[in-house]
């Protein structure tokens, strides 16, 4: 029996399978039916020639908020299709960051689920009306009286698939009135649901110096599994003190099996934090974007600009590869079926190319670097179908700024 596609001609990468080097991937029925050189055209039905493009897990981007219909419903201000941050743009699996909590979660399943081709995982925001409009710069928690948890373990018991874990943002003026507070009551819900914590970093609403003193209690009170997000901010409740020495209540957290993600958004990825947990030897386990319709236009352009400007700060390829695949699906445990390349699994496959120059990047607060190795995605297989890509971010299309021009 014919192959239905066959990938020819790409160097596959997946590092947390220990494949790296120039080899053919077979599909049959939306499945991986053989991953090994030289498998002949004739075998499938279509046949996809790349020269050399590097074929990888179907990427994952752990935090978005791309939900239509879900940011401010009727009004989508912030909000594009979830395809567009996904397959559209070289991932297969999006995560949706708490846009939604437990009083208008309904929105997910009932309107977006199903109308998509890329696959969609939620966290649930312990506040229980999610995150307000106007561009996340908004807390969705003031007082207890914010927080569900009877009405957020009955959600998380009706949508166990789509709910991976609770979300909560240390933001706004509750840092000062809840402090601590606001800790345990998501610990309660992660208790109850038996989900993880993905906890945002980094006051960007009310500039709380109070934030890093709950940063800190934060840090000790997070259990293995549970995910920090924004870890390169530099807004109040970051993860340097004053001095920019990596807080030794991070390190603990690290070594008892807390995941970091530099989750980029508007105001969530600084360069030069980046650099200096890199210099301290402490290194983010997985990448995501935080976008939106505002942050695609600038500074986060898309989950391959994101891998790019790790490439710019020093990891290797095979590492900001293993950060989008293997590490991202660890992360929200779904390393069972989801970012390997491996016969039997579903086809979600991106293909990226590499393109060397002269790049310039921007961060968070617009402070500008620059890289010589430019990620771009190139085709998108969502279990075994290939769909067309967006043009792209930039008027140019996916390519980063050109450091030359
Ligand atoms: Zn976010």
């Amino acid at each position: 029996m014919p192959y239905d596609l066959l990938i020819k001609g790409g160097r596959v990468l997946d590092p947390g399978q220990g494949l790296d080097g120039p080899l053919d991937i077979a599909i049959a029925n939306g499945d991986i039916a053989a991953i090994r050189a030289d498998i002949p055209p004739a075998e499938a039905t279509r046949v996809m020639q790349l020269k050399g493009q590097l074929v990888v897990p179907g990427m994952i981007d752990m935090h978005i908020h791309f939900i239509q219909g879900a940011a401010t419903p009727g009004l989508n201000e912030i909000a594009g299709p979830p395809d567009l941050a996904g397959v559209q743009s070289g991932v297969t699996t999006v995560l949706d960051a708490g846009t939604t909590g437990a009083w208008n979660f309904g929105v997910y399943p009932h309107y977006v689920v199903g109308k998509t081709q890329t696959r969609l995982l939620c966290m649930l925001n312990i506040g229980k009306m999610g995150i307000p409009g106007q561009a996340l710069r908004k807390p969705e928690i003031y007082t207890t009286e914010d927080v569900d948890i009877d009405a957020t373990v009955k959600v998380v018991s009706m949508w166990p698939k789509l709910i991976q874990g609770i979300k909560l943002r240390l933001v706004g003026p509750a840092l000062e009135s809840m402090g601590v507070k606001l800790i345990e009551l998501a610990k309660e819900a992660g208790r109850e649901t038996k989900r993880p914590l993905m906890v945002h970093l980094g006051d960007l609403i009310s500039h709380n110096q109070r934030a890093g003193e709950v940063t800190k209690a934060l840090l000790r009170a997070l259990e293995p599994g549970d995910i920090v997000t924004h870890v390169c901010t530099s807004v109040p409740g970051g993860v340097l003190d004053g001095n920019k020495r990596v807080l030794p209540e991070l390190r603990e957290a690290e070594q008892r099996g807390v995941v970091f993600d530099p989750a980029h958004g508007r105001s969530g990825f600084n360069f030069e934090v980046a650099q200096r947990l890199a210099e301290q030897d402490f290194h983010p386990s997985t990448i995501s974007t935080d976008i939106t319709i505002n942050g695609r236009k600038g500074p986060i352009h898309s989950l391959t600009e994101t891998m790019s400007k790790f490439l710019a700060l020093g990891y290797s390829l095979p590492d900001v590869i293993a950060m989008v695949t293997t590490n991202a699906a660890k992360a929200l445990r779904r390393e069972n079926d989801l970012g390997a390349l491996a016969v039997g699994r579903v086809a979600d496959i991106s293909i990226l190319d590499v393109v060397n120059g002269k790049w310039r990047f921007r961060d968070s607060q617009e402070n500008v670097f620059h890289g010589e190795q430019a990620l771009v995605p190139v085709h998108t297989v969502r279990a075994g179908k290939p769909i067309s890509l967006d043009w792209g971010p930039h008027p140019w299309g996916w390519l980063p700024e050109d450091a030359a021009t």
